[in-house]
C-alpha cells in the first residue's frame, strides 16, 4: 500500500536521484573511505527521510547502486535528477560543496551548496558547468539532464569530519531544497 506522501497535492514535478559510481566502481578513495560507499549511504539516508514527504525514484534498491549508464537514463524520464558524489584532489586541503550542471539548473544547484555548505562549515564552491568536474559525467548531464552534487572533499580530512558528524542534518538540508524544488517548480 502506498504510504501517504506528505506534500502530493502540491508536487508539480517528478523527482530522481542517485548515489554516484556503482557497485563496480568505487570512484575515488581517501581517508578509509570509498566515494561509492560515502554517497550510497547518502542517498539511502535521503530516500529515508523523502520518504512519506514527496513521490521520487532512485537508482537501486536500499545497498544498491545500480550502473551509471541506468542512473542516466532513469533521470532522462524526470523533472528534476540528482546525483551525488564527493569530490577529490592531490591536495589534501581543498575544501567545499559544488554543482555541475546546465546552466538552467543552477538556481537549483546553488540552493544545494548554500544548505550543504552552512550544515557542513564547509566552502560553497557554487553551481558551475557540466565540464568542471574531476571526471567525464557528461552522460548524466547532458543525456540524464541532471545535476552532480559533489558534497564535499573526500581527501580533505576537516570535510570528512564535519560530514560524519552532521550527516542526518546535511540529508535533511539537501532533502528540503528538493522539496521546495519540487513543490513549487520555479527553480526547474
Ligand atoms: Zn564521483
Amino acid at each position: 500500500m502506498q504510504a501517504l506522501v506528505k506534500y502530493a497535492a502540491l508536487q508539480r514535478l517528478s523527482l530522481f536521484f542517485s548515489a554516484g559510481h556503482s557497485d563496480k566502481d568505487p570512484g575515488a578513495a581517501a581517508n578509509g573511505f570509498t566515494e561509492a560507499q560515502v554517497v550510497l549511504d547518502f542517498r539511502d539516508r535521503l530516500a529515508d527521510y523523502l520518504r512519506e514527504k514527496v513521490y521520487f525514484t532512485k537508482d537501486g534498491e536500499r545497498g544498491q547502486n545500480l550502473p551509471l549508464t541506468v542512473a542516466s537514463n532513469r533521470a532522462a524520464e524526470h523533472d528534476i535528477a540528482v546525483e551525488f558524489h564527493c569530490n577529490a584532489f592531490t591536495n589534501p586541503t581543498a575544501t567545499g560543496v559544488e554543482t555541475l550542471s546546465a546552466a538552467h539548473h543552477y538556481p537549483i544547484g546553488n540552493a544545494l551548496c548554500v544548505a550543504i555548505s552552512k550544515t557542513l562549515g564547509i566552502a560553497n564552491r557554487g553551481a558551475k558547468g557540466e565540464t568542471s568536474g574531476q571526471h567525464s559525467r557528461l552522460a548524466f548531464i547532458s543525456r540524464g539532464k541532471g545535476i552532480i552534487v559533489e558534497l564535499f572533499f573526500l581527501t580533505n580530512q576537516n570535510d570528512l569530519k564535519s560530514y560524519i558528524e552532521n550527516i542526518d542534518a546535511c540529508v535533511e538540508a539537501v532533502g528540503d531544497v528538493l522539496i521546495e524544488a519540487v513543490c513549487v517548480g520555479k527553480a526547474a
